[in-house]
């Protein structure tokens, strides 16, 4: 009989077989329509198989194999397989996953001509005028293209030490052989600007660009495009991983530590730690780039594992910024903002140079409070506060969304003396705007540039020289030149150093370096402020001297003690439900079921999970952990048949997270 076998996008972990009489072995890749329960769904035909295992009477038979576009490759199916395999996720969730949603419905895009490989590659590299590599560049290139065969390199070195300048050299090495390159980077809003650069380097080649912000058409038009080998050059965020290249050659990850590589929901997929397999699976090289490289990546380069190449110096000639550690212990600061940090405000303005303060939480206020009869404004479905946002009059949830209006009196007392406690952008920028009148104050976090429309415009006011002083977020901190800036002041950083998560003074360092690295680009030096009470810490000590090498050999130093990634592998079990004993029960039965498997893995008791309560469901969680990556993956496969076979109480839902970033 002529069976297929079918990935549908359900949670369960099995395939599907359908009778597909007139199917053919070049079918196997393609989208099906197939009947389900009283319906019918679109799936992929993942193999054809002459006999199933359920009786054949049962099987159905297929509504229609979808023949409009070219068969998903061999290779983009191995891909999938592995990601279920490694992430534990059914097959069909993945590859529906990676496919764009008009695909994965069964549509085709409306399109002029199907996309075709071109049939002679035009000339794709226009030598024009090049800056001259420096020597670090030159090595740095000449490296990635003497690799034949799989080759993971790190290219470490700071914003403007001439990283992207490799990127190009390297793709434009591929593209005169003929191949097709395929680059990440971390944020949507980085691709305008980096899609501008690499366009106008390769005017001939053909750019396609990929992120969850693209209109349906055009990102199934990018994909076939992808697919066909019509396109040259492939620029997206993590979900671009997972485009068929059918001559890829070389994948780029640009800002790899970068934790939006990793999805947090659905597909818990790392899209660097991907990119690694799939340029393993094609034995072509990849290059990962970072001013502040993950501690797992810069421990595999010092290791051997990887090729570490470096870019001691900026590129075009101006020094780093000086960053200073402004010890607010002995001070009364106002407003948050040490004397330091306002004289340095006071300066640039004299100056017509721009300042930008940065603090990692928006609002006004984390929370509002009566302090004589003890009320906070606290989310009802969460276990966390409602923040205070006065530019709207609001109170918001910054997990679930919910939000009212701030309250006249207190809802328990009635007093009408409510108190905003703590300080978020909004609050300094209020503050600024008092303390430097006729400045400028332009404030950018998720809440003034809510739409992609919104940030471009702050983005070019601010380059226009409209803004005196900035008070933003970490959206600030990513990619994005401000010849004007000079003075960067970091305020409240302190709280990531003693934070629960063992990766937080990673995530501190990287930012800090990110945003401090926004200042002193043109020709004007800069300098950065870190406000801190703890002025001696390591941290900051290793980020006034710019020695990333020092603060990260400590990091790995610690948690080689500890037992922690990189030195072990983790995968974290959650479970949500309306109660907390419900999960902790399920969790508990995870745990017994373990018991039997569990040589070489050592496996926690089961914890409510710091934020318990979100959106009114009561969270857990339970952590696996094993010193061999093999071991902890054979685990799973084995722990997760018999997950699959417990039974739940009605509410209750659970996944699993395989190199959990957030603890
Ligand atoms: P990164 O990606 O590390 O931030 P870029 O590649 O963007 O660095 O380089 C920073 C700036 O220096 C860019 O304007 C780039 O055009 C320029 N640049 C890079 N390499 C060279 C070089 N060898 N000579 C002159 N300018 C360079
Ligand atoms: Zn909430
Ligand atoms: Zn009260």
């Amino acid at each position: 009989m002529n069976i297929v076998r079918v990935a549908l996008d359900l949670p369960l972990p099995k395939l599907f077989d359908y009778v597909a009489p007139d199917s053919a072995e070049s079918d196997i890749g393609r989208r099906v329509t197939v009947p389900f329960g009283t319906g019918s769904r679109v799936g992929v035909i993942v193999a054809r198989v002459a006999v199933s295992e359920q009786p054949e009477d049962k099987l159905k038979v297929v509504r229609e194999i979808l023949r409009d576009m070219p068969a998903l490759p061999a290779e983009w199916l191995a891909l999938c397989e592995f990601c279920a395999r490694y992430y534990q996720t059914p097959l069909g969730e993945v590859t529906s996953f990676a496919l764009p949603p008009m695909l994965r419905r069964g549509k085709l895009p409306r399109m002029k001509k199907f996309p075709t490989e071109p049939a002679v590659s035009p000339a794709l590299t226009f030598a024009g005028d090049l800056p001259r590599l420096m020597a670090a560049q030159s090595t740095a290139v000449d490296a990635i293209a003497g690799i034949a065969g799989f080759h993971a390199l790190l290219l470490h070195g700071v914003t403007g030490s001439g990283k992207t300048e490799v990127y190009l050299r390297a793709i434009d090495a591929v593209l005169a052989r003929g191949g097709q390159a395929l680059m990440l980077v971390p944020e949507i809003a980085l691709t305008p600007q980096l899609e501008g650069r690499v366009a106008a380097r390769f005017p001939a080649a053909h750019i396609v660009c990929a992120n969850s912000g693209m209109a349906d058409a055009a990102r199934a038009r990018g994909f076939l495009e992808a697919l066909s080998g019509r396109a040259e050059i492939v620029l997206g965020t993590r979900l671009a991983v997972f485009m068929p290249l059918p001559r890829l050659r070389l994948i780029i990850v640009d800002e790899e530590h970068d934790a939006s590589f990793k999805q947090q929901d659905g597909l818990r997929y790392s899209a660097r730690d991907v990119a690694i397999w799939r340029a393993h699976q094609l034995q072509i090289p990849i290059v990962l780039g970072s001013a502040t490289p993950s501690l797992e990546t810069f421990h595999h380069a010092n290791s051997g594992r990887y090729q570490l190449l470096e870019l001691p110096e900026r590129a075009v000639a101006e020094a780093m910024p000086v960053v200073r550690i402004v010890d607010t212990r002995r001070e009364k600061l106002q407003e948050g903002l040490s004397a330091a940090l306002l004289t340095g405000l006071q300066q640039r303005l004299d100056r017509g140079e721009q300042s930008l303060v940065f603090l990692n939480r928006r609002g006004y206020a984390p929370v509002l409070a009566c302090p004589p009869c003890g009320w906070i404004s606290r989310c009802r479905r969460c276990a966390a506060n409602l923040v205070v946002h006065l530019a709207d009059q609001r109170l918001r949830c910054h997990h679930c969304g919910f939000e009212t209006i701030i309250p006249r009196a207190c809802p328990d007392c009635g007093n009408v003396d409510l108190l905003p406690f703590g300080r978020g952008t909004q609050r300094l920028e209020t503050m600024l705007v008092e303390r430097f009148p006729g400045a400028r104050v332009l404030r950018i976090d998720r809440d003034s540039a809510s739409t992609p429309k919104k940030w471009q415009a702050l983005l070019a006011s601010i380059h226009a020289g409209e803004a005196d002083i900035l008070v933003g977020t970490q959206m600030l901190a990513k990619g994005h030149d401000f010849p004007l800036l000079t003075l960067v002041g970091a305020v409240g950083a302190d709280a990531a150093l003693f934070a629960a998560d063992f990766r937080a003074p990673e995530r501190l360092f990287a930012q800090l370096m990110q945003v401090g690295g926004r200042s002193g680009r043109a020709d004007l030096p800069g300098e950065v402020l870190i406000q801190t009470e703890y002025p001696d810490h390591p941290l900051y000590r290793a980020l006034a001297d710019h020695d990333y090498a020092r603060f990260a050999r400590a990091q790995l130093d610690e948690r080689r003690i500890a037992g922690f990634p990189p030195f072990s592998f983790q995968a974290m079990l959650r479970a949500e439900a309306r109660s907390i004993d419900q999960s902790l029960a399920f969790l508990t039965a995870a745990r017994s079921a373990a018991a039997a498997l569990a040589e070489g893995v050592t496996v926690y008791d089961p914890v409510p999970m710091r934020m318990q309560r979100l959106m009114t469901l009561e969270r857990g969680q339970l952590l696996v952990e094993s010193t061999s990556r093999p071991v902890l993956q054979a685990f799973l496969a084995t722990w997760m048949e018999q997950i699959y076979a417990l039974k739940l109480p009605g509410g209750l839902r659970w996944h699993l997270d395989v190199d959990p970033q957030e603890f």
